[in-house]
C-alpha cells in the first residue's frame, strides 16, 4: 500500500514550545495519510494515543462532516503592539487569540497586545487571551478584569492547576477555557468535576483521534474549541475533521496554525481563508515532502514504541 512512512522536519517561523523545527512522521492508508507527531518531551505511553490519531486517518477515515467549513481564530504570539495590529489585520479572521502572561515581558505588554487586536478586530470581533497556565489566581483575576476592558470571549488556561482555575474562574465574568489541564481522555471529566472552566480546548492527536476525541467532548458536556498541535496539513485536517462532526461548534477553532510553519507536506494547504478553514482532505504531495523529508531511525523507533 502506496509508501512508507516518511519523517519531516519543518523550521518554524517563531519558537514554539521551546522548539524550532516541527518534526513527525507521515503514514499513509487506504484511507488517506495520517501524521503521528508527538511532542519531543512524549514517551512511548503518552504517544500511543497519537499513533491512534495517525492510524485512524490513514485506515479508518473519519465520521460525516456535519458543516463544509470551520472558523478559525487568528493566532498573535507575543510581539508587539504594531505586529500584533498587523496580523490581525491580515488574518482576514474575526476572532483572535492573544498570548500574555510571556516570560520577560510585563503586563503592560499585555494590555498594549490586547488593545491593538481590539483595534484591529473592530468592536464586533471576537477576542481571547491565552496565558498558558502562567498567572497566580490572583495576578490572573486582576489582569483578566482590566483586560476586559477589551471585552474578552474567554481566557484560556489562565492559571496551571484546576484548583487554581476555578478560584480565578468563581471571581471574573471573563469564560475561562481550560487548554493545558486536558492532555488525556478523562481529563475534560476532571475539568468538568471541579468546575474549572466553561469551555474544553481538545487537540485530536492527544486525544487519541477524531471519534475518540469526539467521545470526550460529548462525555464532558462542556462547548469544545478544537486546537492543532501545530501540524502539517495532514493532521491539521484530523482536528477539521472533529471540528467539522461536532454536533455544536460556539466559538473559531485554533486550527489556522499553518502559518507558524514555513511549509507544508501537502496540498492543498489547509491555511484559513477569510477565517475559516475547508472540510477536506490533503494528500502528501511528493514535491513539497522533498524539501523537508529527513532520514530518522529514531523517530520510526517512536513509532514502533508507541505501538503498545
Ligand atoms: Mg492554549
Amino acid at each position: 500500500m502506496g509508501s512508507g512512512p516518511r519523517v519531516f522536519r519543518i523550521p518554524m517561523r517563531t519558537r514554539f514550545r521551546g522548539q524550532t523545527a516541527r518534526e513527525g512522521v507521515l503514514i499513509e492508508g487506504p484511507a488517506g495519510w495520517g501524521e503521528f507527531s508527538p511532542f519531543p518531551e512524549y514517551g512511548p505511553r503518552e504517544s500511543a494515543r497519537w499513533l491512534a490519531c495517525a492510524r485512524e486517518a490513514a485506515f479508518d477515515g473519519w465520521p460525516e462532516p456535519v458543516r463544509s467549513r470551520v472558523p478559525v481564530n487568528a493566532t498573535v504570539p507575543a510581539v508587539g503592539p504594531e505586529q500584533a495590529h498587523e496580523i490581525v489585520r491580515r488574518s482576514g479572521c474575526g476572532t483572535a487569540k492573544v498570548k500574555v502572561a510571556e516570560r520577560g515581558q510585563s503586563f503592560a505588554d499585555d494590555l498594549a497586545r490586547v488593545e491593538a487586536v481590539r483595534d484591529a478586530l473592530g468592536p464586533s470581533g471576537k477576542l481571547r487571551v491565552d496565558a498558558n497556565g502562567a498567572w497566580e489566581v490572583s495576578a490572573a483575576v486582576r489582569h483578566l478584569k482590566e483586560l476586559d476592558a477589551f471585552d474578552l470571549e474567554y481566557a484560556e488556561q489562565p492559571c496551571a492547576t484546576l484548583e487554581e482555575l476555578a478560584e480565578v474562574r468563581r471571581a471574573v465574568e471573563v469564560p475561562i477555557a481550560a487548554d493545558e489541564s486536558i492532555r488525556r481522555a478523562e481529563d475534560p471529566l476532571k475539568v468538568r468535576a471541579a468546575e474549572a472552566a466553561d469551555i474544553a480546548v481538545v487537540k485530536v492527536q492527544p486525544l487519541g483521534g477524531v471519534r475518540a476525541a469526539l467521545r470526550v467532548v460529548e462525555a464532558c458536556g462542556l462547548p469544545a474549541v478544537v486546537s492543532s498541535a501545530v501540524e502539517t496539513s495532514v493532521g491539521l485536517a484530523a482536528g477539521v475533521a472533529l471540528a467539522a462532526c461536532l454536533p455544536s461548534l460556539p466559538y473559531a477553532c485554533g486550527l489556522g496554525t499553518m502559518s507558524l510553519l514555513s511549509g507544508d507536506v501537502a496540498s492543498p494547504s489547509l491555511a484559513p481563508v477569510d477565517g475559516f478553514l475547508p472540510v477536506l482532505r490533503p494528500a502528501v504531495d511528493f514535491s513539497l515532502l522533498s524539501e523537508f523529508e529527513i532520514e530518522s531511525p529514531s523517530w520510526l523507533r517512536r513509532m514502533r514504541e508507541a505501538d503498545l
